[in-house]
């Protein structure tokens, strides 16, 4: 099954631009009149095509992608719109990376659309995984200077349907709770930082789907970033490398990005949350399976012959601490989580997760979880419990330690941008981690995106205009002061 819309782009593309916004009936206007405007950053007109920092912008129309002209002047609110309505939900189940055609369908709309905007080494490999680059610009080192990678992924989660994504643009949010069509319900209540962003255009689904704002919002801003630079051939930067991942969300995905062939000396993802959330600490993370061998027999003559594997295995649940948990820890708590059980009298198989913020933590959880079964396996003779390392992940905080102009330059672009920068550590892992762990120090950065993996996801455009002026300043000041 294909995911994605059937109708031509560039007709998505129409219907999305912001003159016509309020035209749509999934506009919603809650500004007062004579108020009413494009509140996406101002259209920046293309430079001459022959003044593209030295890079070709085609002049052949392409089939389905919108021109040059139109993708170098739309905002960031018209790319984001055109690529949720994209299927690109992942799933843990497919075979094959990207694991389903949807995320295919993006991969090559951005890649088309990176050729029309000018971009050179436009590339999808045979995982879906696009790669360009923005040459630098105004450095008196072009080749010489600081490569930076800026990544987002093209997938979503698996967890709520992406199929028929109907993007609503609530213009100029009045506060209170916002009652989406399917029934969804955005309250200030369950969703505090919906406080921070009255009088904003915040853009919902349907309420009957996620948004993808995770991570098609992180997409749109890189090619907003993009665009802009393009059309500013004035301001400085320093080279550019694009990666549109696949696969993020069930974790498959970055191991195919060649870090070696994409070439950059520090990367960002831009996958993070609210306004100014920049990271570059991620959790310690062990996967382990638990496989608890018992001795089954005839209920009628168990005595003394029967242990139940069943049995072992809630009493190994039943000894995690209440207090260590996912759902009792936040913070900078790591956690101990039973993530399946399935088995019989005989054999019981657990995945548990581990997870800390630093590696000395996370060996102490794997030693309780060793001792634990140690001793329940003592405790009836027969039985075998083993415990077996299944994967995980590292924290990013020591590589990106190695370069710390890394978060420097970010929070101070931040800034520029009129961002205060806070820093937040993810309790989870991102691609970033995995790129930090083969040497590529790559923080993670806001999106402005909220309630990521919900039918109330939603974005602030105002917060993602941020974000796009955040990667401007960000290239300006890697070409000019390279940390
Ligand atoms: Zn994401």
């Amino acid at each position: 099954m294909r995911g994605g819309p059937k109708e031509p782009v560039a007709v998505i593309l129409a219907r999305a631009r912001c003159r016509r916004l309020r035209q749509d009936p999934h506009v919603q206007d809650q500004r007062p009149r004579g108020s009413r405007g494009c509140a996406a950053r101002p259209r920046c007109r293309p430079a001459p095509a022959d003044d593209h920092g030295g890079v070709r912008v085609s002049s052949e129309p392409l089939a389905d992608v919108p021109p040059a002209e139109e993708l170098l002047a739309e905002g960031v609110l018209a790319k984001f719109l055109r690529y949720v309505r994209i299927d690109t939900r992942s799933d843990p189940a497919g075979q094959a990376v990207p694991t389903t055609p949807g995320q295919w369908d993006l991969s090559r709309l951005l890649a088309a659309e990176a050729r029309a905007m000018g971009l050179v080494d436009v590339a999808v490999d045979a995982h879906g995984i696009v790669t360009a680059t923005l040459p630098a610009r105004g450095h008196p080192d072009p080749v010489g200077g600081v490569t930076v990678g800026l990544l987002a992924h093209v997938d979503t989660s698996p967890a709520v349907s992406g199929n028929g994504v109907r993007p609503i643009v609530h213009r100029g949010y009045a506060g209170g709770a916002l009652h989406l069509p399917a029934g969804a319900v955005l309250e200030p209540r369950a969703h505090p930082a919906l406080s921070e962003v009255v009088g904003h255009d915040l853009v919902t689904s349907d309420g009957s789907t996620l948004l993808g704002a995770d991570n098609k919002a992180g997409v749109a801003e890189i090619m907003a970033a993009v665009a802009h630079l393009l059309c500013h051939p004035e301001t400085p930067r320093a080279r550019l490398r694009l990666a549109f991942t696949t696969d993020e969300e069930t974790g498959r995905g970055i191991e195919f990005l060649d870090v070696d062939g994409f070439g950059a000396d520090v990367a960002y993802t831009v996958d993070g949350g609210a306004l100014g959330e920049i990271s570059f600490e991620n959790f310690d993370a062990g996967n382990y399976r638990v496989t608890v061998v018992g001795r089954s027999s005839h209920t009628g003559t168990a005595r003394g012959q029967m242990v139940n594997a069943l049995h072992l295995a809630g009493q190994l649940l039943a000894m995690v601490p209440a207090v260590a948990r996912p759902e009792t820890t936040g913070g900078r708590d790591g956690f101990v989580h039973f993530d399946a059980v399935a088995g019989n009298v005989e054999r019981v198989e657990l995945t548990v997760l581990l997870r800390d913020f630093d590696a000395e933590g996370l060996a102490e959880r794997e030693r309780w979880l060793r001792a634990a079964c140690a001793a329940l396996q003592a405790a009836a003779p027969g039985s075998t419990l083993a415990v077996e390392r299944i994967g995980g992940y590292r924290n990013m905080r020591e590589a990106v330690a190695r370069r710390p102009g890394v978060v420097a330059l970010a929070e101070r672009a931040m800034r520029s941008a009129g961002v205060s920068p806070h820093v937040a550590p993810i309790r989870g892992g991102t691609d970033g981690a995995r790129l930090s762990e083969k040497g590529l120090p790559t923080p993670n950065l806001f999106t402005g995106g909220m309630d990521f993996h919900s039918r109330t996801e939603w974005i602030s455009v105002q917060w993602m205009a941020k974000a796009v002026d955040t990667l401007v300043e960000l290239a300006r000041l890697w070409a000019v002061e390279p940390a």
